[in-house]
């Protein structure tokens, strides 16, 4: 099985989408993610746009971490409070997107499973998890 390298005007296009990502949505901190978690990330951050107190909250950080999908947000210092419900559905489509990338290939968004390769735990597809071994 030849290795394959990632290619550098892939992860130059996966990198100018996540500024856009970063700018569109004024995420506070940093947003880096493989490519394959991209997709699923675009899905929920249009769905959550779609939630009319979307405006009154920030997204701080989305990121991968130990395998997972981490997203980071806080209520705007100047806005109202979120009720109960408001809290829940943001943390609901959240959920959504973790579930998605639990068995999306962190690399290529084919169908993956998380594992861990040289103390480095990630969600791969078998081709990925061949190629970095
Ligand atoms: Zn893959």
């Amino acid at each position: 099985m030849p290795k394959t390298k990632p290619k550098m005007t892939k992860n130059i296009l996966e990198r100018e989408l996540l500024d856009h990502l970063q700018k569109k949505y004024k995420i506070e901190g940093s947003i880096y993610l493989g490519g394959g978690w991209i997709k699923p990330v675009v899905d929920m951050l249009e769905k959550l746009e779609k939630l009319p107190w979307f405006e009154h909250i920030e997204l701080d950080q989305i990121k991968e971490k130990f395998g997972s999908l981490r997203v980071y947000w806080s209520k705007l210092p100047d806005s109202p409070d979120l009720s109960e419900a408001q809290s829940r559905a943001i943390f609901s489509l959240i959920e959504e997107a973790e579930k998605i990338t639990d068995k999306t290939c962190y690399f290529c968004g084919k169908p993956g499973t998380r594992n861990t390769i040289k103390y480095f735990v990630c969600v791969r597809c078998e081709a990925c998890t061949l190629s970095q071994q």
